[in-house]
């Protein structure tokens, strides 16, 4: 989006009106898969019946099925990998405007990034480009061992993408003026067997330190107050820059920010959180004491044939240690059910550890059986009606678990980030607190705003919580905006 506005397009969200469609795709499971082709097929009807000339498909489907959705949906006029960012101007028949200038040497000399690094060493020299950065040793050898093969999908071959955005890449946010994710790191190197992520996004690698804190920097002086760092794997930030606890030491930087309000970060491993990772975020006011830690299953037996390793005990033993080091941490997973093999003893083991865990929030995904993935080739596939049942019972189970935590939070006196009138009614108006990540946790719904006649977007306010729902809370303005 930045691109093709810098390149002078005027960007519209109604496909009705536009005279070149974009669909940026997902294909990781089976229903975004769904969701991407159905989005591909309603607007080619925007092509062949309304005013747009030409559609473009953008995003992980094509990694997969490049050649396939050209022959297959004809209305396509191009397509754009995740690793080809930039041709979107050429797919657009746009001219490439003249980037603005590299950052100031100037600016990578004061940025606090620890000088004996590769990262650093090459910033100083001015070598360092983002789109050559180079690759851990697990991501070499997983690509020896053929982790990042596409053989199995027909139409996708393609070079692995390797490309890295920077802060001079130019951005569009779409996430309202005061809230943005900041992406850290692309690819992942982990063998997970259900998971086709790698093949679709390449090997790990990090962005440059200093482009991440010139980026948040930039973000910051144009009002965002809130910074979400994502990657598929964030605690394995700066590993192929040759930084020790890479993502302690970014958040440690970015927490200086001035004006930054609310500082987290997604999808951390859980065998990567180390003592310096909750030091750093219990040190901060800023960093919110909210963890997202993906860990796909419980039962050891599940673990083993996901490759991932671990089990209950060993995940009880590290949410101690979170929620020692950091006391009020809200906590975020996820878990797979359905996977090949999952037997009635591994639900319980699961159930058990989700009852003993006391998750702030969880999330369940359906197993969804992909071509490419190892586990595509294990016997003992879990029929449908088995998977859904076990995922309807397994957030039965943690609805009970959400309800009773939510009841703590009555009475207490919180920071609230006002979104905006609630969609359900006017009478109310949607709200966050540190605990909730954007788009994916409950919500802190505002029914009395004190002695204010209105509230702002984007605004913080101080409430206090007077009810509490299964997820969901609702809170009274005491003071603000802050
Ligand atoms: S760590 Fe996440 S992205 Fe990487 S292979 Fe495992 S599930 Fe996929």
């Amino acid at each position: 989006m930045g691109m093709l506005d810098r390149a002078g397009a005027r960007l519209t969200s109604r496909p009705e009106e536009a005279e070149i469609l974009v669909v940026n795709t997902c294909s990781f499971i089976d229903t975004a898969k769904q969701e991407s082709v159905d989005t591909i097929l309603e607007m080619a009807r925007h092509k062949t019946e309304g005013r747009a000339s030409k559609l473009i498909v953008a995003g992980c489907l094509v990694e997969r099925y490049r050649d396939e959705i050209r022959k297959n949906i004809p209305e396509v006029d191009a397509v754009v990998g995740t690793g080809e960012l930039e041709s979107i101007l050429e797919a657009a028949g746009m001219e490439r405007p003249a980037l603005p200038a590299a950052p100031s040497p100037f600016n990578i000399l004061n940025s606090g990034a620890p000088a004996d690094t590769r990262a650093g060493r090459e910033a100083l020299a001015g070598t360092h480009k983002a789109e050559t950065a180079g690759f851990r040793p697990e991501g070499d050898l997983r690509e020896a061992q053929g982790r990042f093969r596409r053989d199995a999908w027909q139409g996708a071959a393609h070079l692995l993408p390797t490309y890295l955005y920077d802060e001079s890449t130019p951005r569009l946010i779409s996430t309202g003026r005061t809230s943005a994710y900041i992406k850290i790191a692309e690819g992942c190197d982990h063998p997970c067997t259900f998971c086709v992520i790698p093949n679709l996004r390449g090997k790990f690698r990090s962005r440059r330190f200093e482009s991440v804190v010139a980026e948040a920097e930039q973000l910051v002086a144009r009002g965002v107050r809130e910074i979400t760092l994502i990657g598929q794997d964030t605690t394995c930030y700066g590993e192929d820059l040759g930084l020790k606890d890479g993502l302690a030491t970014l958040l440690d930087r970015l927490a200086r920010i001035e004006n930054l309000r609310w500082l987290r970060f997604l999808y951390a491993y859980p065998n990567r959180i180390t003592g310096r990772l909750l030091e750093t975020i219990a040190k901060h006011d800023n960093i919110c004491k909210y963890l997202d830690v993906p860990l796909q299953h419980a039962s050891p037996a599940v673990l083993k044939r996901m490759k991932r390793g671990a089990g209950a005990d060993i995940f009880l033993k590290t949410l101690d240690k979170v929620r020692a080091a950091v006391p009020g941490i809200a906590l975020r997973t996820s878990f797979i059910v359905g996977f090949p093999g999952e037997s009635q003893e591994d639900v319980a083991v699961l159930e058990d550890f989700v009852r003993e865990a006391k998750f702030d929030w969880l999330g369940v995904f359906s197993y969804s059986d992909e071509e490419g993935s190892n586990a595509y080739s294990l016997d003992a596939k879990v029929p449908k009606r088995s998977i859904e049942a076990r995922k309807r019972r397994l957030m039965k189970l943690q609805q009970g678990i959400s309800k009773q935590a939510k009841q703590q939070w009555v009475g207490r006196e919180l920071v609230i980030l006002a979104e905006g009138e609630s969609e359900e009614t006017p009478l109310l108006w949607e709200g966050r607190t540190e605990f909730h990540a954007p788009e994916i946790d409950g919500k802190a719904y505002i029914n009395d705003f004190g002695d204010l006649e209105s509230l702002e977007a984007g605004r913080f306010y101080r409430a206090e919580i007077t009810e509490a729902h299964d997820y969901d809370v609702v809170a009274r303005v005491v003071s603000g905006p802050l």
